[in-house]
């Protein structure tokens, strides 16, 4: 064994700093005392309003509302729809833990759509199952950024009569056929958890043109009657046919973690190229290794590659195991999603028995047992990257041949 082998030693959790703006203002609103967002003066927009009105403008949607996390905004997504106790709700298999909980949550059952080889939502099966199952919406999750076919999944919702909400945890920034992830469906829902593109710890982003839907989501969130504080909104009246038929949920954001965000949203197309320039180095890598496969994206498809993705299609799971263990010897730390017992971040649909029936779904379990993940957090550069590369081909020379 030589002494020379490559060993990267920058943490894959470490996020950049959050904008010394953002403290300055952290810092002055902790010092008021007056961080809940409805504590602010009168005629005063406070900051969870003014994040709430850049990130609709950003989107260019009507409306936005900001959550405790992504899952609330979910469940207030769904709850604001009319979901409810005994409704379906389509979703595709490849997600986090959080979807199908808001989906449980709203007291909804889950209907699971297939994947295809490239991570995204089979059509087909969601075609079928828009036609036959009755559900109520489709809750597309854009998995680790993975984009389908906006212009079909948007056709067959349309088709069914099914509203199509999209779960954009990893899709801030990104754009299919040029339009931004988050506008091709009633509603949009964004993470602003510290793993995702914006930073406040936790947080979540809703953003619709329907004001029906941003009236509901905004009682829902907890706004007691102090929805008139909210500059992202429609007229009180709107508001008048809904207050006293909408249970408070308590999912608000405070102004303090908008404080954190918005000069992290006046950044964001930056740091989207230059997530997307680190990703490229390592894609290079990976592709000119036999045995590694990164999924074909479409020419249409404006992601975001602030993880990426990759199947070992080749080989079994105790060979899998020891490419990984190999990796994180060297300081690569990749996930795998083929794990039996949910490990860590990763989730298999397998894990959410709470709902009474869950299918099997063949295609979907192929994918998943062959499927890696790896972080790429900003503090690491372009020669990071290549360093990271280089070890994973030294791997897979061992291992993979
Ligand atoms: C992180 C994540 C969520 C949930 O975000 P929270 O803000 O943690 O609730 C939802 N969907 C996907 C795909 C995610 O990665």
């Amino acid at each position: 064994m030589s002494s020379d082998r490559k060993t990267f030693h920058k943490d894959f959790t470490r996020q950049e700093s959050i904008p010394e703006a953002g403290i300055k203002r952290a810092l002055e609103i902790m010092q008021s005392g007056k961080l809940h967002r409805y504590n602010v003066d009168r005629d005063e927009i406070g900051e969870a309003a003014l994040l709430e009105n850049e990130f609709a403008e950003y989107m260019g949607k009507k409306y936005c509302l900001a959550c405790a996390s992504c899952g609330s905004s979910m469940y207030l997504a769904l709850k604001s729809i009319g979901v409810k106790h005994g409704s379906k709700v389509l979703c595709n298999s490849f997600t986090l833990a959080p979807v199908p909980g808001a989906i449980e949550n709203s007291g909804a059952t889950i209907e699971l759509v297939d994947i295809v080889d490239n991570y995204t939502v089979d059509l087909d099966d969601l075609e079928r199952k828009a036609r036959d199952s009755s559900a109520a919406c489709f809750l597309i999750s854009h998995m680790r950024g993975h984009i389908a076919n906006m212009d079909l999944v948007v056709e067959i919702c349309d088709t069914y009569g099914l509203p199509l909400i999209e779960d954009c945890a990893h899709t801030m920034g990104a754009t299919w056929d040029g339009r931004k992830s988050g506008t091709f469906g009633k509603i949009g829902c964004f993470s602003t958890q510290t793993y995702k593109h914006i930073n406040s710890g936790e947080g979540g982003l809703l953003v619709t043109d329907d004001e029906d839907v941003i009236a509901k989501a905004i009682l829902h969130s907890g706004s007691y009657m102090l929805y008139e504080k909210h500059a992202s909104r429609p007229p009180l009246s709107v508001f008048d046919r809904f207050k006293l038929f909408t249970p408070n949920y308590s999912c608000r954001m405070d102004n303090l973690r908008a404080a954190l965000l918005r000069p992290q949203l006046a950044e964001l197309e930056r740091r989207c190229h230059r997530w997307n320039a680190r990703y490229r180095v390592i894609e290079e890598c990976l592709n000119r290794i036999p045995g590694i496969v990164c999924p074909a994206r479409d020419s249409r498809e404006g992601f975001v590659g602030s993880s990426i993705q990759f199947s070992l299609p080749d080989i079994d799971e105790a060979k899998i195991k020891s490419f990984l263990q190999a990796n994180e010897e060297r300081g690569v730390h990749i996930k795998w999603f083929g794990h039996i017992e949910p490990v860590g971040f990763t989730s298999a649909y397998q894990s959410w028995q709470y709902f009474k029936s869950l299918p099997d779904l063949p295609q979907s379990n192929r994918v998943l047992s062959k499927l890696c993940d790896m972080r790429i957090p900003l503090t690491f550069d372009p020669e990071d990257c290549m360093l990271i590369g280089d070890i994973i081909t030294e791997i897979a020379e061992e291992i993979l041949s």
